[in-house]
């Protein structure tokens, strides 16, 4: 089939076909966190799915072009620094530091750019955007100095999340002079400075203040993407407000349509609830790490679930994932062992990775092409307890598994191997080399008995995680 994705916008899967077809580029653009605090998995959960969608568009061949913003200035970075007494720039690069060392963790490829929204790269395109919305009264700024966005000025808003703009006209129980805004619907551009920004704010033609989040993305996205993205990305949270009212000022100020595919994954859940921080119900990736967990093992658990599907978090979840990636593991050693320097030979089982890919094919169905390669593995394992597998063919499905990973990111990294027992194994290759088996036993045992196992082959010592 061809590769489709489920579009929010038009609500139904569509094939997708980039701006351009023939470079095979692909524009994406993908909300980043608010670096007030450290992301939590829920966050992950979004930047995994992602992820996924870059390492399989590269898969089939497109050259991606990702950015993901950092939104280091808001309401909640602005509070919490001043809470903690700091800078807000030396505040936010602890936790922008922070996010580059997670997603690392987590092994999500890096994005082409991460933009700040305080570089004054990116400043200067938020006023001349707002600037521009204002000349063709889509915006206008209020009493209160603020800059606002007028919804009535784009009839298209609310076509994203499927709602009625009448619904956020102001009703009759809500008394207009309560409001600075036109419009209770109307949204922030610019927010004029007040005492709760101390230090915080620009100049700018509407005086000294600075801009609301909606512009930061709008600016960002078109600054470096120019006015017409392939794919924009985010949690469902994201889809209203938030962007619906970027495509209201993207499109007003280019003229263009802002985004060709609006994917959008579901939250990760904990006891039926939205995994938040307002909610207080959360991990961070450094919580689960300090429990044990690795990196590998958190993607595996978040990125099983199909990513439209809410995804429901248990410490049960990544022991089943521990499990899951042993098994690939063993497996992929056994077929290391099995193939020796054998040249691939083709066999029908190496087509699984056609297969998992074709599943992807059909809006990352990750849930039906995990549970091929697990078909694979079975297989295949069976065809070696009976010999019916030669070892060209054992090399053939290696092959198989390399253009599966390239995807999956599951294989085991050598720095994910405890200092500890990292220190075990360099200790036991020196008695090895000097010939003192009796401590080359001792401490393959003492490493056996700290949860690994070690295999001696003729390329050395071979590590893994015992079962
Ligand atoms: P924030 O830092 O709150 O702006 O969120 C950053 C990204 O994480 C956005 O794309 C959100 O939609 C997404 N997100 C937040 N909470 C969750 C959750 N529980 N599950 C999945 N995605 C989430
Ligand atoms: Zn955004």
């Amino acid at each position: 089939m061809a590769l489709e994705f489920f579009n929010t916008l038009s609500r139904r899967a569509e094939v997708f076909t980039p701006l351009d077809l023939e470079g095979r580029t692909v524009r994406m653009y993908t909300c980043g966190p608010t670096v007030y605090n450290h992301a939590h998995i829920g966050n992950f959960r979004a930047y995994l799915f992602e992820d996924l969608l870059q390492r399989h568009l590269e898969a089939r061949g497109y050259h991606v072009l990702r950015v993901m913003n950092l939104t280091d200035v808001d309401d909640k970075t602005i509070r919490d620094s001043r809470k903690a007494g700091r800078p807000l720039a030396d505040f936010t690069q602890v936790y922008k530091q922070a996010f580059f060392e997670d997603i690392a963790t987590l092994r999500i490829r890096p994005a082409l750019h991460y933009p700040a929204a305080t570089e004054d790269r990116y400043i200067q395109r938020m006023i001349q955007m707002i600037a521009q919305l204002e000349n063709q009264g889509a915006a206008y700024k209020a009493e209160d100095g603020s800059v606002y966005f007028r919804l009535s000025h784009f009839p298209r808003y609310g076509q994203l999340a499927h709602l009625n703009l009448e619904d956020l006209r102001p009703s009759g129980r809500i008394r207009n002079d309560e409001y600075e805004k036109e419009s209770v619907g109307d949204f922030a551009l610019w927010k004029a400075w007040d005492e709760n920004d101390g230090d915080v704010a620009w100049d700018s033609p509407w005086g000294r203040g600075r801009p609301g989040w909606h512009i930061e993305c709008s600016a960002m996205a078109t600054e470096l993407l120019g006015p017409e993205l392939d794919i924009h990305c985010g949690g469902v949270d994201n889809i209203f407000p938030h962007h619906e009212a970027e495509i209201a000022q993207s499109e007003c100020c280019t003229g263009r349509t802002f985004v060709r595919y609006w994917l959008h994954c579901a939250h990760l859940m904990v006891d039926g609830q939205k995994m938040s921080k307002s909610l207080g119900n959360f991990y961070t990736l450094r919580d689960l790490t300090g429990r044990g967990y690795t990196g590998r093992e958190v993607r595996y658990a978040l990125i099983t679930v199909n990513y439209r599907l809410p995804c429901n978090f248990t410490l049960a979840g990544l022991d089943a994932a521990r499990t899951a990636l042993a098994r690939l593991d063993q497996w992929t050693a056994r077929l290391t062992e099995y193939a020796g320097n054998t040249a691939p030979e083709p066999t029908p089982l190496s087509a699984a990775s056609d297969r998992f890919l074709d599943l992807l094919d059909d809006d990352l169905n990750i849930s039906a092409a995990l549970g091929c390669l697990f078909d694979l593995v079975r297989d295949s394992n069976k065809a070696m307890d009976s010999g019916a597998l030669s070892r060209g063919q054992a090399a053939s499905l290696l092959q198989a598994w390399t253009r599966i990973n390239q995807v999956l990111a599951f294989e085991p990294y050598a720095q994910e191997i405890p200092a500890e027992i990292a220190a075990l194994v360099e200790q036991r290759a020196k008695a090895r080399a000097s010939k003192d088996w009796a401590l080359s036993d001792q401490l393959r045992d003492k490493i056996h008995a700290l949860g690994w196992s070690l295999k001696d082959t003729k390329d050395g010592q071979k590590l893994m995680p015992a079962q």
